[in-house]
């Protein structure tokens, strides 16, 4: 087995989509599915190409209400390439037998080879090999190169190729009833002799689009002029080559395409430096060089190796952190741009930005800090639509929106469709005001990690002020309780939407957003003390922040509400107790797949708001995000006991309770499984390893990869397998390894320290290179010690 190939043989409509997603390229600017270059949309594929941070609005009519969708746009196909033997068939039509195919993606160099052959009615057979990159190095340059044997034929090789505006978003049968047509033709010119281009304009954000195509053939590694003719029909404009083939002689030809929008930074107009930087490049072969040399030293900054056993894991582990590098990377810096849930590879959640980041930055931040701070500012320009929204909803600070896109207001749809009883229903999850908790949560991580203070002190510290704002705000005094209460919201858990009597309205004290509410409130008043005097005196007077606001963070600390029922379990929301238990028995009898149970129920006339169920972990949530001690100190604080087996109970009880709806839950249950039940830690860990890869959704793949999974999955092995903390100032090794997993080895960066980590199910050894960083602090079990540059340190864990 080769941990660094994903290959498929053959060619099956059925898994079509799901290999297009898995095959995807990209560079974080863009990203292209491995779709047949001479594939169609359609019931079997998908050529989709995004470019991230590029979306556009439109609104239509669905089941008598107006509902608007901003969308990740699917740009202009700039892949489409096809042949044929003389007035043969063209490859992709009927009368094009398929003998055998292979698809390989190579993740080590970022390459997507597909091999075939293929025979026409004539019985003229022709071997094909194609390559593709999309740059790693130069992000707007993307390159496919078809190399073709004729191996029983000699004669006219007719070849097409062309850049595609006829595309629409039509990627997910689930929205197909939306508008998807997002852009219009500007132009489409040729350019020279061998280029063309095309430009294009999305209908609502105006943004232009501008792709400029090159062909040519090569012969023996030398240019060969060809007879050429031009394209321009129905919104395709390209080429179609003539040239004279001989049996057993290969032909190959080149297709460069650079892709610019007027988002980009740099520019002045995206059709001339299309067609200028065209103009720049040479032969793909060298560029494919340059290409790989980036993605080897991509790769040494997020080396992971797993010997012995775990070589298969490996393979996926590897697939995982490579789409997670093509979705963002350091040419999302200057793009403004979040994380898209489903990455840059399909259309689910129409490219909308969630909390997902929440499982995707603890692997940037100890690799390419740089990278979540571009992210995390993505949050922070987007402020004063947060602000905004918490005005609308009669809040102070910023109430950030559930699902995100261009300009940062709320882009959850009002309505959504169930595919199983073909209804229209209306889709209250944008009460999840949890995201901002995240996003408070993800700056405090992302400060922990790197003791990057300027960020703070710049940007960091008025997100968090803001946001513990709202959820102050938010909370109301309950004088007979005597606690502060926060009405009216959804839990991660999305299948609770509200109580049964009031389906949309929302659950009460959700304990996940309570506690982490009062989390957020001590946070924010750390950052306040961290400032410099002149920045707090600044955001103080610019924010209007009053002191007794600070009074109140500082009470809802200490009398913040948290239900709980059966003597220790925390309870889900309020009145959690009070639903019926649910019959998993009977369900599992009667559907092969119970995980979307909201589907399920709806179609039955039900819904999960009257059980004891859950899409993924929500109160469990708390000691996936908190350590043990820090989610000790916080009851401490409000006055409840933690006791020693309120964690597993609690794990038990909602474990039992929880259908694994989204690919997020194997991730956390792994997680919370490794310290006392290590085989089935494993066992999730496995399901989060094959969410993508096996589809394990029933067909959510082909829409996008669950990037927050992938990530997830990558961060079970370093953080909780592994046990790399990073609190305070010190760097926690606190590993629950698997022995079955062989030997983890993987580098990472902390405060300006390149270390390298290597962890058995004896213990962990931990080397710091050379330089002139100053000694960290570990800790391990119950030892410290000092890490000076250039030094190792072992600790035996037994
Ligand atoms: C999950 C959310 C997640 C979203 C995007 C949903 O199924 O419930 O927690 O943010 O998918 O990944």
């Amino acid at each position: 087995m080769n941990a660094w190939r994903l290959a498929y043989e053959g060619f099956d409509p059925a898994v079509e989509g799901l290999r297009e997603a898995l095959c995807t390229l990209g560079n974080g600017y863009m990203a292209t599915r491995g779709a047949a270059p001479e594939s169609t949309a359609g019931g079997v594929h998908y050529p989709g190409t995004y470019a991230a941070g590029c979306y556009n609005r439109l609104s239509n009519t669905v089941a008598g209400e107006i509902i608007e969708n901003e969308s990740l746009v699917n740009l202009p196909n700039w892949l489409p390439l096809t042949f044929r033997a003389g007035d043969g068939p063209w490859l992709g039509q009927a009368g094009v037998e398929l003998l055998d195919q292979r698809l390989e993606l190579d993740l080590r160099r970022g390459v997507l080879t597909r091999r075939l052959r293929v025979r026409d009615g004539a019985g003229r057979t022709t071997r094909v090999t194609q390559r593709r990159f999309v740059h790693m190095r130069h992000p707007h340059l993307c390159g496919l190169q078809t190399t073709l044997v004729p191996e029983d034929w000699s004669g006219t090789l007719r070849v097409r190729s062309v850049l595609d505006a006829t595309v629409e978003n039509s990627g997910v049968a689930r929205y197909r009833g939306l508008a998807g047509r997002h852009f219009a033709p500007v132009c489409a010119d040729p350019v020279g002799e061998d280029a063309v281009l095309l430009v294009v304009e999305t209908n609502q954000s105006h943004v232009r689009i501008a792709q400029a195509a090159r062909t040519r053939v090569m012969r023996g590694g030398r240019r060969v002029g060809v007879a050429r003719e031009p394209v321009e029909e129905d919104g395709r404009v390209g080429h179609e080559l003539g040239l004279e083939v001989r049996a057993g002689h290969a032909i190959t030809i080149e297709k460069l395409v650079t892709t610019f929008t007027s988002r980009d930074a740099t520019i002045a107009d995206p059709a001339v430096e299309a067609v200028q930087q065209l103009g720049w490049v040479e032969d793909f072969d060298q560029l494919l060089a340059e290409h790989v040399l980036a993605w080897r030293q991509l790769w040494q900054r997020f080396r992971v190796s797993l010997r012995g056993r775990g070589e298969r894991v490996l393979r996926v582990v590897r697939l995982h952190l490579f789409h997670l590098l093509q979705t963002v990377s350091e040419h999302s810096v200057d793009l403004d741009v979040g994380v898209p849930a489903r990455g840059l590879h399909g259309e689910a959640y129409r490219g909308h930005v969630l909390w997902d980041e929440l499982f995707v930055f603890p692997i940037l931040n100890v690799r390419v800090p740089l990278l979540t701070r571009a992210l995390l500012c993505y949050r922070y320009r987007r402020l004063p639509w947060a602000r905004h929204a918490a005005r609308v909803a009669g809040h102070i600070g910023a109430g950030y929106p559930w699902q995100s896109g261009s300009d940062g207001r709320e882009e959850t749809q009002h309505l959504h469709l169930n595919p199983m009883s073909g209804r229209w229903t209306s889709d209250p999850t944008h009460r999840q005001r949890h995201i901002g908790l995240a996003v408070a949560y993800n700056v405090w991580q992302y400060y922990q990690v790197t003791g990057d203070r300027e960020f703070v002190t710049y940007y960091g510290a008025e997100m968090l002020l803001e946001i513990a704002r709202f959820f102050a705000d938010l909370a109301g005094y309950d004088h007979n309780r005597g606690r502060y209460v926060v009405p009216g919201v959804i839990g991660p858990d999305e299948f609770h939407t509200g109580y049964p009597e009031a389906p949309e309205q929302g659950v009460d004290n959700n304990a996940y957003t309570n506690v982490m509410t009062v989390w957020v409130m001590l946070r924010a008043l750390e950052a306040l003390s961290l400032l410099p005097d002149w920045r707090r005196a600044e955001l103080t007077e610019t924010l209007g922040l009053r002191p007794e606001e600070l009074r109140r963070w500082e009470d809802i600390s200490h009398r913040m509400y948290v239900p709980m029922h059966d003597e220790g379990i925390i309870s889900q929301f309020e009145g959690y107790e009070r639903l019926a238990e649910f019959d998993w028995e009977a369900y599992r009898a009667r559907y092969a797949d119970v995980r979307r149970l909201d589907r399920i129920l709806e179609s039955e006339g039900d819904s999960p708001n009257r059980y004891k169920v859950s899409k993924q972990a929500d109160v469990l949530m708390l000691f996936y995000l908190l350590s043990a001690d820090e989610l000790g100190e916080l009851f401490d604080r409000l006055g409840y006991r933690l006791e020693p087996d309120t964690i597993p109970r609690n794990i038990e009880y909602y474990l039992a309770r929880t259908s694994h709806g989204s690919t997020l839950s194997a991730v956390v249950h792994a997680w919370l499984l490794a310290r006392n039940h290590r085989e089935q830690a494993l066992e999730y860990f496995i399901q989060a390893l094959d969410a993508d890869v096996a589809d394990i959704q029933g067909g959510t793949t082909p829409e996008g990869i669950h990037l927050a999974a992938m990530a997830g999955s990558v961060d079970v092995l370093q953080r909780c397998f592994g046990g790399v903390e990073t609190r305070g100032d010190t760097l926690r090794l606190n590993p629950y390894w698997p022995p079955q997993l062989g030997t983890l080895e993987f580098d990472l960066r902390y405060r300006e320290h390149p270390l390298t980590l290597r962890i058995t199910g004896k213990g962990v050894r931990i080397s710091a290179g050379a330089g002139m960083q100053r000694p960290i602090r570990l800790h391990c079990r119950d030892e410290t010690a000092l890490l000076s540059a250039g030094e190792t340190v072992e600790f035996p864990v037994p």
